[in-house]
């Protein structure tokens, strides 16, 4: 026949009639009942889902974990510290901009002086003590992110909230207070524009104020016996942005981060930005979250996949390799990658055109299967 009805299929297959339903509600398919009717091409993809390891209760292919497989389980023993990654968030002209502007300019990490800084959506630093590592992105309202997060993938290890002295708390830093409970994140506050007051006596005054303003919305601030540090700083004379720095690789060992830094661990990592520019074509910049990545790894992305032709950091400067936590921008890509998808290796790219085509097909199925549902609702009318 070339029609079944998902309970025929259900006995067919050996599975119980409400595990299909629901599977096929994952797939696509809205308001399967048992006597849902699918035509031969969708059972062969309904099929082709079961990843035809049917009986064994294999997972369900959908578009969003059809991937999945090619993950590597985590090897505790590969796991090693990685800088932190870190968002600025804040009211508008607080100065976050500025912040990042002062970052760059005066700690960035690089081999060569007076490199030109390229706009890339991410960069790292090197504090001015510890001579650790930091990634800021500066591009935490970007489209990019909302998908991160939509998806579950939160990748800002720690909020740092800019609050200006002047202007203490702002309908965007309840915002951005709001958005950093849910997120996961850990914040630490710093109160900017410290350099307008110069009287020592009225600009504790003013730093005071803030603070009560803070607990006054429930931040919970170290002073108070929570967790929040609060750094009172200047990006226009550099005051205490050492201190910044250091406060957020307190943090960061605090929190203890860490990832696979091995090549022996598929390398994952987040497209945050793309573009095509002349004369280099598709260009990303990826965000290692996992693994090693190196000129000439094979990389799946969305509909896409890469064969690593170049990298470079955020100067420009060619590097061989990434590890967790950098931002890299590479080439290579053969149509340009989304921002916010997810970044996988894979060993060859016959892997990889064999994945990217699977990923089509189920995309395929998803969009075919609102067909199947304009079917079903004309059928449900007519009877
Ligand atoms: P954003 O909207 O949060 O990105 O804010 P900006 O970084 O663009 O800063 C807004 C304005 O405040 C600009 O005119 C900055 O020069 C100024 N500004 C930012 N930080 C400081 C600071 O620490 N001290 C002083 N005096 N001005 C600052
Ligand atoms: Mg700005």
């Amino acid at each position: 026949p070339n029609y079944i009805a998902v309970s025929d299929l259900a006995n067919l297959i050996n599975l119980k009639i409400e595990k299909l339903t629901k599977d096929l509600t994952k797939m696509g398919f809205a308001n399967v009942t048992h006597n849902y009717i699918l035509s031969r091409e969708y059972v062969e993809l309904v099929l082709m889902n079961y990843n035809y390891e049917l009986g064994k209760q294999a997972l369900v292919v959908t578009p969003d974990n059809v991937y999945d497989e090619l993950r590597s389980a985590v090897n505790p023993k590969n796991l090693s510290r990685r800088p932190p990654i870190v968002t600025i968030m804040g009211h508008v002209d607080h100065g976050k901009t500025t912040i990042l502007d002062y970052l760059r300019k005066t700690s960035i990490v690089s081999e060569e002086h007076g490199g030109i800084t390229q706009h890339i959506g991410a960069f790292q630093v090197e504090t001015p003590v510890s001579k650790r590592k930091i990634t800021f992105l500066d591009t935490p309202g970007h489209a990019a992110f909302l998908k991160m997060r939509e998806r579950g993938a939160n990748i800002t290890d720690i909020i740092v909230l800019v609050v200006s002295l002047e202007d203490s708390i702002m309908p965007q830093t309840i915002e951005a207070l709001k958005h950093a409970a849910k997120s996961g994140s850990q914040m630490i506050v710093a109160i900017t524009k410290i350099d307008r007051i110069s009287n020592t006596k009225e600009r504790d005054r003013a730093i005071e104020k803030v603070t009560i303003d803070l607990m006054n919305n429930e931040v919970p601030i170290e002073k108070m016996g929570g967790d929040v540090q609060v750094v009172p700083i200047s990006a226009r004379t550099g005051e205490n942005m050492n201190l910044l720095e250091e406060s957020i690789i307190a943090l960061s060992d605090v929190m203890d981060l860490k990832a696979e830094r091995s090549n022996k661990a598929v390398a994952e990592g987040f497209v945050i930005e793309s573009e095509v520019k002349k004369s280099v074509g598709n260009v990303s910049t990826v965000l290692v979250t996992k693994g090693i990545l190196l000129k000439g790894s094979i990389l799946i992305c969305g509909n896409t996949y890469c064969k690593v032709r170049s990298m470079s950091n955020e100067q420009g400067a060619s590097v061989l390799l990434a590890d967790p936590s950098t931002p890299v921008e590479i080439t290579g890509w053969k149509h340009m990658p989304a921002a916010g998808d997810e970044v996988l290796q894979v060993s060859s790219e016959s892997i990889a055109k064999k994945y990217v085509a699977k990923k089509l097909a189920v995309l395929q199925m998803a969009k075919e299967a609102k067909n199947v549902d304009r079917i079903n609702e004309q059928r449900a009318m007519e009877a």
